[in-house]
């Protein structure tokens, strides 16, 4: 008992969770210790503090991280998170994810993430884009279309990536749209960026509906979050005929399970992706998660599933939108549980691939039409998720250990050949 909950605790660390998973995966694939030690954590992280002044004439200095897991394969790539909970050891963990996510969806990239300390919620448009300028001033040294390229994530949006673009442009002096991705579609922006990550979670869905015999049509659909991935992700769902019963946000959630008004909550919902506070018989997020449902997916923040209520369950099919919902205490529960678990650097992994679709059609300056990107995506999500289906069976492993076999093999490879290990 004692030691269940010393291991609890130690794998809500979304760090040193992530390389326990690496070293069995490297371990599984026959490669060496010392391929694990330069695997298991960024091979750069740079800290800066960014003084503003806000706009009741104060200055205030803000803290921010841009980490670079391992650049054998490419450039890496990875967004920005504005969130007064960022700290080094998540930025880290979200840097390795990334390298994972580009390693299973074959991306010529490495990982890179970055964050920093605020609360837009609480800050003018003003200071918002003086914080973007001064963050892309601050590591201008260490990111660009060949070394590093940003993005948008939780709170941070199309606005602060073209504010992101422009200062840069500035700083080298030549128009550089390949900078960053997530812009908007008259700066360089990709057709189909902005629904990506909820494409890419759809297309999981529907191979994983397969595997399980369920009808999508009709399928009851639970999602917690309902921001950029989760409000897609909704509409997507709503879309295809299956019933979503049951929504949340950051202040709680609601449910129906005749099916709630999608289209009706998506006009309600805010820039932040809150919409509760509207209604007035609200579920938490707790209860949201253990509704009778068929497909649960988390697309709001990690460590949500935990060996607390993983056995509280219901859905048979969980897919991670978002990034480490769930423990790997909590994933063991669920797979001895016969649940099948599609995990985040799988099942979010649309957002980079179209990310990356917008880094080509800015290096060669034409662009396609939305159809052309996701039938693009569609493939490399399909093949993706096959890849990692076949690689679950074959070692009898879950599918995250064989997410992370996957999306680790191609930087070993590329580590070894360079010569580094
Ligand atoms: P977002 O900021 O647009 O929305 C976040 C949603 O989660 C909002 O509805 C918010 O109210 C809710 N939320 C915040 N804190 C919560 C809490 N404590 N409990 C319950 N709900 C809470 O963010 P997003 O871009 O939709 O990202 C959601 C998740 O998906 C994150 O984990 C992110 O890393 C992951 N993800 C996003 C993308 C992308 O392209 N947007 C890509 C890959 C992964």
């Amino acid at each position: 008992m004692v030691n269940s909950v010393i291991e609890e605790q130690e794998s809500l660390n979304l760090f040193s969770s992530t390389q326990k998973v690496i070293q069995i995966a490297l371990k599984k694939l026959g490669y060496s210790n010392e391929m694990y030690e330069l695997l298991k954590a960024p091979l750069r992280i740079l800290t800066v503090r960014i003084p503003i002044r806000m706009d009741d004439g104060s200055i205030r200095i803000f803290t921010g991280y841009r980490s670079q897991h391992n650049d054998a394969v490419g450039p890496t790539k990875g967004g920005v998170r504005f969130h007064p909970e960022v700290n080094e050891e998540e930025v880290k963990a979200l840097s390795i994810w990334m390298s994972l996510k580009c390693g299973i969806t074959n991306l010529p990239y490495g990982g890179g993430k970055g964050g920093i300390i605020c609360n837009p919620r609480e800050m003018s448009f003003r200071e918002l884009e003086n914080l973007s300028r001064g963050y892309v001033r601050a590591i201008s040294q260490i990111v660009g279309p060949t070394k590093d390229i940003p993005a948008p994530d939780v709170y941070t949006n199309s606005q602060i990536m073209a504010w992101m673009m422009d200062e840069y442009s500035q700083i080298r002096e030549f128009d550089s749209p390949g900078f960053i991705t997530g812009k908007p579609i008259v700066l360089g922006g990709s057709q189909g960026r902005e629904t990506a990550t909820a494409r890419g979670v759809t297309i999981c869905i529907g191979e994983a509906v397969k595997k399980k015999g369920i009808d999508l049509k009709g399928a009851r659909v639970v999602i917690q979050g309902f921001g950029n991935a989760g409000s897609y992700l909704a509409k997507f769902m709503h879309d295809a005929g299956a019933r979503v019963v049951g929504v949340s946000d950051v202040y709680g959630g609601i449910y129906d399970p005749n099916g709630l008004d999608i289209n009706n909550l998506l006009d309600r919902r805010d820039s932040f992706g809150t919409f509760s506070q509207q209604f007035q018989h609200t579920i938490t997020n707790e209860e949201l998660l253990e509704l009778d449902c068929d497909i649960l997916v988390p697309a709001a923040i990690s460590n949500q599933i935990t060996a607390k209520n993983a056995h509280k369950i219901k859905a048979k099919i969980i897919v991670e939108a978002a990034n480490g919902p769930t423990t790997i205490e909590a994933t063991n529960i669920l797979t001895e549980q016969g649940t099948l678990l599609i995990p985040d650097i799988l099942a979010s992994s649309g957002g980079v691939t179209v990310s990356y679709f917008e880094w080509v059609q800015n290096n060669q300056g034409y662009y396609w039409s939305e159809e052309e990107v996701e039938q693009k995506l569609a493939k490399v999500m399909i093949d993706s998720f096959d890849n990692i289906y076949e690689t679950a069976h074959s070692h009898k492993v879950d599918m995250r250990l064989a997410a992370y076999m996957v999306g680790i093999k191609r930087m070993a490879e590329a580590s070894h050949y360079r010569g580094w290990v």
